[in-house]
């Protein structure tokens, strides 16, 4: 990893960032963690460049966030040599996962936002709040501190900076303590924005506490069901809104009519990207029973065909707590009956010299007393279970876990979406998994342990703005019906409106709209 100016070499004192290549054990740099009392100044700071920020107009902000999206392509190559060496995964991972889904949602953001930040115009309201109209504008909360996790440490940075910026808030960056060259890329991005509009801080999580704490007038955090709470709990604190984009134990349905040869692949490919460390990774595949056999001989037969060679498919896992995860689960999963179908944890290449290497495991059978029935794995361990028909997979795919995505297998396209719409997820898919996440139109998050509120589309741009309705008196000379006093005509008015509304029969409602016309001039006089 290239070393930047911002990046320090750590003094004996100051405990550092390590920075270390997962797949080879090398060291690739060290960085010096901001101080949690630094932390207050900073987000105090960017409330000040925060209204100057947002005096620009949505069209103007969007250049300046199309100035982030040239930095991009002018630092291409080394943002990817920093995230492929920084979490051991391919380069094709590292831009079609990574670098890509950022800059196609900038771009896509940059055009969309400016129409969606536009005021809204409800319809007028009649009876009691005759003459009054309301135009409702999306403005933002101040200052947002993102805080991103390290699986797909640059787009999902962005994914909560972009729409924050583009809403008009200015943006504390915490970058995961784990990729911090990354977080270092991202500096340099960002610095291509007016001064202070967005200010990255490095450091782990007493710095992300800090910055929940400073406070911030939204928080925005992609990370474990675990930290979520935590950081919910402490947003409560001042009671600063949160959208929480967490984990998932994320189901796939192949059905009896599946292209198994399709289902296949796209099983493996979202079981076993990134090494399974995705918040979207398959973690459970509920298969119909008859073709069970089938669809995991092809299975076996396509990830015997992957490389993981430090070149090819499969990168390492990124972190030693969740190599140790995987080989746990995987360990109780065969200890508590799982049959082995592929792969196994002593297969491939093995981890000494402080490498991170896991290799892909596929398993049958997942049951209520496994580790997996309860945590998310977030690693390259595989289970399918074996059903009766869609009835059971519904079930046990709302029962047995949450999911932050879904799928169906389906050659049936309307059997498929009517299963679709009886799955509890965040997002369903059929016959793919779990691309809408790089869908910049489509909303992002999840349901229940996997989170709430949004990222994506006009949802997440909604998400870093306060609706403010500006509610106007339309006639400019006009008292209102229920102020003082309360004479007779004001009440019979009153009363023929609401009648005249909730009426079922057309005749009721034109005997009450004729009082209402034949008292509403008098009320008006009456009014002090
Ligand atoms: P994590 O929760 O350990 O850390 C995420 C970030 O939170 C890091 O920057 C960390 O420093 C910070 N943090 C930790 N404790 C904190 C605290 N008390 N206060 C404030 N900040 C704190 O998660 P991780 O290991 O980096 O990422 C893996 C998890 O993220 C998995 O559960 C995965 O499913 C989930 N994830 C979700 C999505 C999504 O879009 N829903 C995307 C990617 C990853």
């Amino acid at each position: 990893m290239a070393r930047t100016k911002s990046q320090t070499r750590s003094s004996k004192k100051s405990p550092t960032l390590k920075s270390v290549n997962p797949q080879t054990g090398a060291a690739l740099g060290e960085i010096v963690p901001i101080k949690p009392e630094e932390i207050r100044g900073i987000v105090d700071a960017a409330r000040k460049v925060q209204p100057e920020w947002a005096a620009i107009a949505p069209q103007g902000r969007a250049r300046h966030l199309r100035e982030v999206r040239h930095t991009i392509y002018r630092n291409l190559d080394e943002i990817v040599e920093t995230i492929t060496q920084e979490c051991g995964k391919p380069q094709s991972e590292a831009l079609a996962h990574d670098v890509m889904p950022a800059v196609i949602g900038l771009e896509y953001m940059e055009r969309m936002a400016p129409r969606w930040l536009r005021p809204d115009h409800p319809g007028r309201v009649v009876g009691s709040m005759i003459g009054l109209t309301s135009r409702v504008e999306h403005r933002p909360f101040g200052v947002v501190g993102c805080i991103a996790p390290w699986n797909y440490p640059f787009f999902l940075a962005l994914m909560g900076v972009v729409p924050a910026l583009l809403a008009g808030n200015t943006v504390v960056l915490k970058p995961s303590e784990v990729t911090p060259g990354v977080g270092e890329r991202l500096r340099e991005v960002l610095e291509s924005l007016p001064a202070g509009v967005t200010t990255v801080i490095q450091g782990a999580s007493e710095v992300g506490a800090a910055l929940v704490d400073a406070p911030c007038d939204k928080v925005s955090f992609i990370g474990s069901p675990r930290t979520g709470r935590q950081i919910a709990e402490a947003a409560a604190k001042h009671l600063t809104p949160v959208v929480l984009e967490l984990g998932g134990q994320d189901a796939a349905f192949v059905c009896d009519d599946a292209d198994l040869d399709l289902a296949a692949s796209g099983v493996l490919w979202a079981g076993f990207l990134n090494a399974g460390q995705a918040c979207t990774a398959i973690e459970r595949v509920y298969v119909v029973d008859s073709i069970a056999d089938e669809f995991e001989g092809k299975l076996a037969s396509k990830l015997a065909r992957l490389r993981q060679d430090g070149h090819g498919d499969i990168g390492s896992m990124t972190t030693q707590a969740q190599l140790d995860t995987f080989k746990r689960h995987t360990a109780d999963a065969i200890g508590r009956g799982a049959k082995l179908v592929a792969g196994g944890p002593d297969a491939g290449r093995k981890n000494d010299d402080g490498t991170l290497w896991a290799h892909p495991t596929v398993i049958e059978g997942r049951t209520e007393d496994m580790d997996i029935f309860r945590e998310e794995t977030f690693g390259p361990l595989l289970p399918i279970v074996r059903v009766q028909d869609e009835n059971e997979a519904i079930q046990r795919i709302n029962d047995e876990g949450f999911n932050l995505t879904a799928s169906v297998w389906s050659r049936d396209r309307a059997r498929a979406k009517r299963i679709a719409s009886e799955v509890r997820s965040g997002s369903v898919t059929i016959n793919c998994h779990a691309e809408t996440a790089g869908a910049p139109w489509a909303p992002w998050g999840g349901v229940g342990q996997s989170g709430y509120g949004r990222l994506g589309g006009i949802y997440g741009i909604r998400e870093f703005t306060v609706p403010t309705n500006v509610g106007t008196n339309g006639p400019l000379t006009m008292k209102r019906l229920f102020w003082f006093p309360y004479g007779e005509a004001t009440t019979e008015t009153l009363r023929a409106a609401t009648e005249t509304l909730s009426a079922p029969s057309l005749s009721d409602k034109l005997a009450s709209a004729r009082r209402f016309a034949g008292n509403v001039r008098k009320a008006f006089k009456e009014k002090l």
